[in-house]
C-alpha cells in the first residue's frame, strides 16, 4: 500500500438482508442493473422516456464532444413543471394530495396535484407579467412553506432559472448570490416560524438591496404573508404576492423548452470554503432524480406518505422535496419548523399525524435525537414507516443501528445516500429490494453510475482499500458548470485527473467490493505515514455509550506528523459519570482498544457544540485552527458563530 491510499481501520459486521417484502420486487430491479451495465447510454434513455414526458422526443442521448460539458437528450424538449403537475392530473391523479404541509405553530394546509398545478400556473403568469421569461434569474429566499415550491415550480415553468437561498443566511450572504446570479426578482415572505419565534426574512431582503451604493440587478421583491411581521416597503419594487396572484388569470399552457435549458444555480454548503455556484439544467436532472427517488425509496405512489426534511434552501429539498417527488407523483410532507419545537418530540408527532412511510433526513438530526434519548420516539406510533434513508455526512454505524432500531422499529432498511450538489442526484445507495445493508456504508453506485475509488496519480485501488472517490463516466444529472465561472469549474473537478469527476472525498472498498466513504480529502489526517480517515475514528468514539457526537482532525505533531485530536459532545446522562479527564482517558483507550494504536487521540476534548453548516455538518478546518492554536479562519458558512467562541473558552 502507498501512503496515497487511506488506512482502514474500522471493522463492521453487522449485515442486514432484504425482508421478503422488499425482495419481493427484486427481480425488476435486478433487471435495472443489468441492462444498465449491457448499455449505460441506452439505459438513460430508456428511463428518460419512461418516467418523463417530451413535448419533443429526443433523438441524442449523451453529446460528450467537449468535456467536461455534458449534454444530455439535447434534441428532445420538455417542461420541468409540467412533468410535475399538469401532467399527474391530465392522468386522473388531479385528487392525491401532493403536499401535507405543517406550519410550525400547528397549521397545516394539504394540497392536491389539481389544486397545486392551478396555484403555480397563476404563479407562472405573475411571474411573466413582473417581466421574467426565459433564462432570467429570480432568487427564492422563503421558509418551507407551499410557495417556496409553488415559486420554484412557477420559475421552471417558464423556463427560468431559480437560485434557492436559504431563509437563514444573512442579507450579506443573500447580496453576494443575488449578484453572482443577477438576479431580477427575489421571492420572499414577511417572516418565517423558527423556534417559536418569528424571524424576519423581509427585512434581510431591504439591507441585501441596499448593502452596497451600487444598486442590485433586482428590479421587484414579491413579499408572501406568512409571519405576519411588519414590514418597510418599497413602493414600485415591493409587491405583495396574494394582491398580485388575485388579478393574474389562472390558466397557463407550459410551453417545451430544451432539455439543456438551465433549471437552478444552487449553492453548495460551504463545509470546505467558499460556496461554488452549481448550475444544473432540466432533462437529465429531471430524469436522475425521478429514478434514484422511484428505486431508493421503493416508491409506492399509491400508498406512501413521503417526508424529506431537508429546506428547500439544500439540494436535497430540491432534487428530493421538489423534482423527484412531485415529478413521481408522490405524496409527502412539508414542514416549516425545527424539529423541537414546540416539544422534541415534534417529528415524530408529525409522522404519526400523516402515516408517514418513508422518512428521509440527515446524521446530525438523528445523533441530536440519540442525545435526546429513545423515550422521545416512544411516545409516539412510528408503525407507519416502512423505509428509512439518510444523506449529507457519513452516518456512524452506531447512529445507523439506533435509526433502525428506534425510528424504524427494528424492521426498516436504512438506505445511506451519496451525493453532492454537484452530483444533482444520488450516485451511491444500496437498493432496499437487493441490498444486503450494512451499517455505515453507502454501499453500491446506482444503476448507470459508473463510481471508482483511485489514488493520487489515477490508479484504481484494491480491495479493501482507501483512496479518492471519483466518477468515471457522465451522468444525466451531472452539473453543467460553476455559474459565471467555467475556468473554476474545469479547476475544481477536472483538473487533477482530467477525464474523471474528483468529488473531494476520500472512500475505500470493502472484500464484498461495497463502497464505505471515509470523510472529505481535505481532512484526512496523517499520522507516522499512515492516512486516516475521520469517519472511522468518529464512528468509534460515537459507538461509546457515553459519547453523542464527535468530530476529529489532524493537528500538527512533531514526532508522529500529524496528531488526532478529537471534540466530542457527551450525551446527558452521561456526563456527570466521569469526569473530563477521566472521560478522555476512557475514549482514547476505547478508540485504541476498537481500531488500533495509531488512532488513538493525543488529545480529546469535551465540548458542548460543534461547528456546523447551517445544514447541519461539520466544519473541521476550524476544529483544526483550534487544535493548532492558529486563529480561528472564516466562519461565515457556521450556522452559529458563537460556537467557536464557546468552544474555544471550554478548552482554555
Ligand atoms: P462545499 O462543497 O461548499 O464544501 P458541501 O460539500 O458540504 O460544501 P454539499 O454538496 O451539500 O456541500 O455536500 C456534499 C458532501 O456531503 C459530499 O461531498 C460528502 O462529503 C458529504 N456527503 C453527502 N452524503 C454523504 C453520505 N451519504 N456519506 C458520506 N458523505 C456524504
Ligand atoms: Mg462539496
Amino acid at each position: 500500500m502507498t501512503t496515497n491510499n487511506i488506512d482502514n481501520l474500522m471493522h463492521e459486521s453487522r449485515r442486514f438482508p432484504p425482508s421478503e417484502e422488499f425482495a419481493a420486487g427484486s427481480a425488476e430491479t435486478r433487471r435495472l442493473y443489468e441492462e444498465a451495465a449491457a448499455d449505460r447510454e441506452g439505459f438513460w434513455a430508456n428511463q428518460a422516456r419512461e418516467l418523463l414526458h417530451w413535448h419533443k422526443p429526443f433523438t441524442r442521448t449523451l453529446d460528450w464532444t467537449n468535456p467536461p460539458f455534458a449534454k444530455w437528450f439535447d434534441d428532445g424538449e420538455l417542461n420541468v413543471a409540467y412533468n410535475c403537475l399538469d401532467r399527474h392530473v391530465l392522468a386522473g391523479l388531479g385528487d392525491r394530495v401532493a403536499l401535507h404541509w405543517e406550519g410550525e405553530p400547528g397549521d397545516q394546509r394539504s394540497i392536491t396535484y389539481a389544486e397545486l398545478t392551478a396555484e403555480v400556473k397563476k404563479a407562472a403568469n405573475l411571474l411573466a407579467a413582473l417581466g421574467i421569461g426565459a433564462g432570467d434569474r429570480v432568487a427564492i429566499y422563503l421558509p418551507v412553506i407551499p410557495e417556496a415550491v409553488i415559486a420554484m415550480l412557477a420559475v421552471a415553468r417558464l423556463g427560468a432559472i431559480h437560485s434557492v437561498v436559504f431563509g437563514g443566511f444573512s442579507a450579506e450572504s443573500l447580496r453576494a448570490r443575488i449578484d453572482d446570479a443577477e438576479a431580477k426578482l427575489v421571492i420572499t415572505a414577511d417572516g418565517g416560524y423558527r423556534k417559536g419565534k418569528v424571524f424576519p426574512l423581509k427585512a434581510a431582503v431591504d439591507a441585501a438591496l441596499t448593502l452596497t451604493d451600487e444598486a442590485s440587478t433586482v428590479t421587484n421583491v414579491l413579499v408572501v404573508k406568512r409571519g405576519g411581521n411588519e414590514v418597510e416597503w418599497t413602493h414600485g419594487r415591493d409587491l405583495w404576492w396574494h394582491d398580485e396572484i388575485a388579478q393574474v388569470d389562472s390558466e397557463h399552457t407550459a410551453k417545451a423548452f430544451p432539455a439543456e435549458n438551465p433549471l437552478f444555480i444552487l449553492y453548495t454548503s460551504g463545509t470546505t470554503g467558499k460556496p461554488k455556484g452549481i448550475l444544473h439544467t432540466s432533462g437529465g436532472y429531471l430524469t436522475q432524480v425521478a429514478f434514484t427517488h422511484r428505486q431508493v425509496f421503493d416508491l409506492k405512489p399509491e400508498t406512501d406518505v413521503y417526508w424529506c426534511t431537508a429546506d428547500v434552501g439544500w439540494v436535497t429539498g430540491h432534487s428530493y422535496t421538489v423534482y423527484g417527488p412531485l415529478a413521481n407523483g408522490t405524496t409527502q410532507v412539508l414542514y416549516e419548523g425545527t424539529p423541537d419545537t414546540p416539544h422534541p418530540g415534534r417529528w415524530w408527532e408529525i409522522i404519526q399525524k400523516y402515516g408517514v412511510t418513508t422518512l428521509y433526513t440527515a446524521p446530525t438530526a438523528i445523533r441530536t435525537f440519540m442525545k435526546l434519548g429513545r423515550q422521545i420516539p416512544a411516545e409516539f406510533d412510528l408503525s407507519s414507516l416502512r423505509l428509512l434513508g439518510s444523506v449529507g455526512e457519513p452516518i456512524n454505524p452506531e447512529a445507523w443501528i439506533w435509526y433502525r432500531e428506534v425510528i424504524g422499529g427494528n424492521t426498516t432498511p436504512v438506505v445511506d445516500t451519496w451525493w453532492q450538489t454537484e452530483t444533482g442526484a444520488i450516485m451511491i445507495s444500496a437498493l432496499p429490494g437487493v441490498t444486503t445493508l450494512k451499517p455505515g456504508s453507502a454501499q453500491v453506485p446506482v444503476p448507470g453510475i459508473a463510481i471508482d475509488i483511485v489514488t493520487d496519480d489515477g490508479t484504481p485501488v484494491g480491495e479493501d482499500e482507501g483512496g479518492l472517490l471519483v466518477v468515471t463516466e457522465p451522468w444525466p444529472a451531472m452539473l453543467r458548470g460553476i455559474w459565471g465561472d467555467p475556468e473554476r469549474f474545469k479547476e475544481t473537478y477536472w483538473e487533477k485527473f482530467g477525464d474523471k469527476y474528483f468529488a473531494g472525498d476520500g472512500a475505500r472498498y470493502d472484500k464484498d467490493g461495497d463502497i464505505w466513504l471515509m470523510g472529505r480529502v481535505d481532512d484526512v489526517m496523517n499520522v507516522s505515514g499512515h492516512r486516516l480517515s475521520t469517519a472511522e475514528i468518529e464512528s468509534s468514539l460515537v459507538s461509546h455509550p457515553m459519547v453523542a457526537e464527535a468530530a476529529v482532525v489532524g493537528a500538527s505533531d512533531e514526532t508522529t506528523g500529524q496528531a488526532v485530536v478529537a471534540f466530542v459532545i457527551t450525551r446527558a446522562s452521561q456526563a456527570d459519570a466521569a469526569g473530563k479527564d477521566d472521560a478522555a482517558a476512557v475514549l482514547r483507550a476505547h478508540v485504541a482498544q476498537q481500531i488500533g494504536a495509531i488512532a488513538r487521540p493525543r488529545q480529546i476534548f469535551i465540548v458542548s457544540e460543534l461547528p456546523k453548516t447551517r445544514s447541519g455538518k461539520i466544519i473541521r478546518r476550524l476544529l483544526r485552527d483550534v487544535a493548532e492554536g492558529r486563529e480561528i479562519g472564516d466562519t461565515t458558512t457556521l450556522a452559529d458563530t458563537s460556537v467557536m467562541t464557546l468552544i474555544s473558552e471550554t478548552l482554555r
